[in-house]
């Protein structure tokens, strides 16, 4: 499992960075197209041969498990920016999809997408819609960061309700799960470009050793994990399926709700939380 909302600079973000912010950034896909081939920008391959370039000089630093492999066949010039989609038809083969509750403007041309599923494509100018969301809930659409988090908090109100479990807690869940460094993972590579995968196993331990961290003690632990709800591995793994079924975290084929059975009770998880001394 991965939480979708994870910060991370793979190859796969890093271009879907890149074609958010060439839909903000170019006019027209004329000019775009002209820029970019001038650029020597025309592929992922050439994106992730410039992110190597700055990494080699010292400029940025990347993951040790990224190479330049991962950059293959992301985008091409040709598909950097989607046909257009008649929405009416694109909305029926999305029944269910995630709606935009709030105003948030096409990234590209700036028409009002509210209310339009993130399955879809702008009415206005084909741009998908989910890019205008992730650019907006990754800082990259200027000024819109706080809509998206609105947006976000929504649909965990929507997806808590629906599965009798509380946004605090998959706030919580989310967080453990961010916390959890990359290269502790023990689940499969599946070749998705995520890397290893979270195990049922990894998550628990993920939210055990955050709640250490997050709380300064055991009363304070109990109280906050017994109102939202997150009181034993089963809990966590009520959590992570309903925000897989709601697609934010994707799941693997070994993935299973039953996987997170029995493995921690709520007095292991208050057991771990160590009394913070007063600072002297
Ligand atoms: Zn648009």
């Amino acid at each position: 499992m991965q939480s979708s909302l994870a910060e991370s600079r793979r190859a796969e973000d890093v271009c879907n960075a890149v074609r958010d912010y060439a839909a903000w950034y170019f006019n027209d896909q004329k000019e775009a197209l002209d820029l970019l081939r001038e650029w020597k920008l025309r592929s992922s391959e050439d994106v992730g041969c410039v992110q190597a370039a700055l990494a080699d000089a010292g400029l940025i630093e990347v993951d040790a498990e990224q190479s330049a492999a991962d950059f293959a066949g992301l985008f091409t010039l040709e598909n950097l920016f989607p046909a257009r989609t008649p929405v009416r038809e694109a909305a029926k083969s999305s029944p269910g999809g995630r709606i935009l509750t709030q105003d948030l403007p096409c990234i590209k041309c700036k028409y009002n997408l509210r209310g339009l599923p993130l399955d879809i494509n702008c009415p206005e100018c084909g741009e998908t819609v989910r890019r205008t969301w992730t650019a907006a809930s990754n800082g990259l659409h200027p000024g819109f960061g706080r809509v998206a988090a609105e947006i976000a908090q929504n649909w965990y109100a929507q997806i808590a309700d629906a599965a009798g479990i509380t946004t605090d807690g998959i706030h919580f869940i989310s967080a453990a799960m961010k916390f959890m460094r990359r290269d502790r993972r023990s689940g499969r590579d599946y070749g998705d470009g995520i890397g290893q995968h979270m195990t049922a196993a990894d998550v628990c331990t993920a939210v055990r050793e955050y709640a250490n961290v997050y709380f300064n003690s055991p009363n304070e632990a109990r109280a906050a994990l017994e109102q939202w709800k997150v009181r034993s591995s089963e809990d966590v793994g009520k959590i992570v399926f309903a925000m897989v079924d709601a697609g934010f975290f994707k799941a693997c084929p070994d993935d299973s709700i039953d996987a997170f059975s029995g493995l921690f009770t709520f007095d292991d998880l208050i057991g771990d939380v160590l009394e913070q001394a007063e600072p002297a």
